[in-house]
């Protein structure tokens, strides 16, 4: 950084070592379908769907002119205690998307607003029931959820939560990651079950009476692509039921397609009471969150404040107008291009290319589901940069996005992928792994 008045000096960039980067920039300038262009003309295929999020590949005409139309007609309207019609239209729609049951939708504008507004849906939920004693909240290791104090607390991740004082009252799960029964498993590992009893033994030691929700991403997708043993969702459900303690899936990374179908729990059979969400809800071209939650659920809330407001709680933003026009138009493409179904289609061969990268050099795991890879090397202890963040470097620089999460590399691209950049994706990672010490 060459001082005040580098051009690159003011945007303070999020989890980013921003010295390092704005010593050797990289930029994206546009995008269209699989394919960034970096600011120095190259295509990039997108590895990634941005950052797991624009699942219905890049600048879609579609949601792009649903936007301008929105810009035009109606650029802001307030949702609190007045209305517009977009944000009751897209709940309506979300709604049938959701697991039987989970049809009140709140609207917010990311994934750490929507893991709050959860956390505090659940702790209003148990008090409306008469069970205001809930409130310890428990997360899991290694799970992500966003950076709100909330977030950060229920997260299990030492970086994003050393410097900030968490909420008190919370308590975690270990993660289910477990490289010496499960390496190279494609979908779900077949050991771990047992881990989801941990949820048992918080019971044991704090107490039901004191517990008012647990949250799991049903995939953690940023700590490394951590697929849930066979069970283990099943498992916390039943834990859960028997102990009135609510089930929250963060699904900011797993709905919209990812794994297959709408949402990971609707795919995978496992009915949280809350679902939390974000990113492909809009294909990220306006920032959108949202919270599903069970109708019973929202309907103790409701009835619990008569004639008043029942939740002190709600965004500027909540149900923006050119949020909600972008978040349909998605939807729309989502069900006329069957995107949902392209990752249970497209899944044998985007397991088969991935694994195939297995007794390459560093490589030392390799996991899959839906259209998701997580691809482990060996660390490398003492060296300024992670191999995985090399390997990151070398394929941008090569034409591809890939994602590197500590040794991890992970892969999600749009669900428009074709099998043959599904086969320049793996073939690069493996002529680059060759090449890294
Ligand atoms: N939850 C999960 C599971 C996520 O993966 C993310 C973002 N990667 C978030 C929450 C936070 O979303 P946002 O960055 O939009 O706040």
């Amino acid at each position: 950084m060459q001082g005040d008045n580098d051009s690159l000096a003011a945007f303070w960039m999020p989890f980013t070592a921003n010295r390092a980067w704005k010593a050797n920039p990289r930029q994206l300038v546009s995008a269209s379908g699989m394919h960034y262009q970096s600011a120095d003309g190259r295509r990039i295929l997108d590895g990634t769907a941005g950052l797991w999020c624009c699942n219905a590949g890049h600048c879609r005409p579609e949601i792009a002119d649903a936007i301008a139309k929105a810009a035009a007609t109606l650029d802001f309207a307030p949702t609190f205690q007045l209305g517009h019609p977009a944000p009751f239209e897209l709940a309506q729609r979300l709604a049938a998307l959701m697991p039987v049951g989970l049809d009140r939708i709140f609207f917010t504008n990311s994934g750490s607003e929507s893991v709050d507004t959860a956390l505090k849906i659940a702790l209003a939920v148990q008090r409306a029931k008469g069970q205001g004693t809930r409130t310890r909240l428990i997360g899991r290791e290694r799970g992500y959820h966003g950076v709100g104090f909330g977030g950060i607390s229920v997260g299990g991740i030492v970086s994003n939560r050393r410097t900030w004082p968490g909420l008190s009252g919370t308590d975690h799960l270990r993660h289910t990651h477990d490289p010496a029964r499960n390496a190279f498993t494609r979908g779900f590992p077949q050991h771990g079950a047992e881990l989801a009893d941990d949820l048992q033994r918080l019971v044991d030691l704090h107490g039901a009476e004191t517990i008012a929700a647990v949250i799991v991403e049903p995939m953690a997708g940023s700590t490394g692509v951590l697929v849930p043993p066979v069970g283990y969702l099943q498992r916390l459900r039943e834990i859960c039921d028997r102990h009135g303690i609510l089930l929250i899936f963060d699904e900011v990374i797993t709905a919209f397609g990812r794994v297959g179908g709408a949402t990971a729990a609707g795919q995978w059979g496992v009915t949280p009471d809350i679902i939390t969400m974000a990113k492909g809800l809009t294909n990220a071209a306006v920032p959108m969150g949202a919270v599903a939650v069970k109708r019973e659920l929202h309907d103790a809330v409701i009835e619990s404040a008569p004639g008043g407001i029942e939740l002190f709680h709600g965004y500027t933003y909540s149900g923006h107008p050119l949020a909600c026009a972008a978040g349909l138009a998605t939807l729309d493409l989502y069900a006329r291009d069957g995107l949902f179904d392209r990752a249970n289609d497209l899944s044998p061969y985007w397991e088969d290319a991935a694994h195939s990268l297995k007794g390459r050099r560093h490589v030392i795991d390799i996991r899959t589901i839906g259209l998701v890879a997580g691809i482990e090397l060996t660390p490398r202890p003492g060296a300024p940069t992670a191999r995985a963040m090399e390997l990151f470097h070398a394929a941008f620089d090569n034409g591809l996005l890939l994602r590197a999460t500590g040794d991890i590399i992970a892969l999600s691209p749009p669900l428009i992928v074709e099998k043959g950049q599904i086969d320049e994706m793996f073939g690069m990672i493996g002529t680059l792994l060759d090449r890294i010490d």
